[in-house]
């Protein structure tokens, strides 16, 4: 998977089940992952104060990834810079709880991928700012709910779409966290 970050700039748009991945070219990524790092918390927008559902969709994906068996999905794929998620988490020193403390929530309402129908979520490889399209969202059932931000917390870690297909990413996510 190496150079995949360097390829064109297109926007790539991947939504093939409910959660997409929006910009996958790395410099794109970076940028945006730069852009947003230096935000201080007290600008993050409190999207969860605002929608319990999705406050108590992070408590739980939090206990669920306190388990072994749901962390070993990080050992299930590979950055698109290399290496696996789990090893990739290891080396920032942080706990999979804490990588998904680091996720900015926002609304993507409005927007077109939600508007459209197409997306309950998206993100940028390897950044922390995850728009959530609320309608959508909030109807679906917790353990798939939680498998959302699971599934945006591993492309905080470097993942990338297609592949792995966005389909194949949440199911193995509820295959390993959601019992
Ligand atoms: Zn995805």
């Amino acid at each position: 998977m190496r150079g995949v970050g360097r390829r064109p700039r297109r926007a790539l748009v991947s939504c093939t089940f409910a959660v997409c991945l929006v910009g996958g070219a790395g410099a794109q990524a970076v940028a945006a992952h730069r852009g947003h790092a230096s935000e201080t918390p007290s600008t993050r927008p409190a999207l969860e104060d605002k929608v319990p559902e999705l406050r108590w969709a992070r408590v739980r994906a939090r206990e669920r990834l306190g388990r072994p068996e749901c962390q070993a999905v990080l050992a299930d794929f590979e950055s698109v810079n290399g290496g696996r998620l789990d090893l990739v988490l290891r080396s920032t020193g942080r706990t999979a709880q804490e990588q998904l403390d680091l996720l900015v929530l926002q609304s993507g309402m409005g927007r077109p991928l939600c508007d459209h129908g197409a997306a309950l979520a998206y993100t940028q490889v390897a950044s922390p700012v995850v728009s959530v399209c609320l309608r959508g969202f909030t109807l679906l059932r917790p353990p798939e709910q939680d498998a959302v931000l699971i599934h945006e917390m591993l492309h905080s870690l470097g993942l990338g779409e297609n592949p792995p297909e966005s389909t194949a990413i949440t199911s193995q996510v509820l295959k390993r966290c959601a019992h």
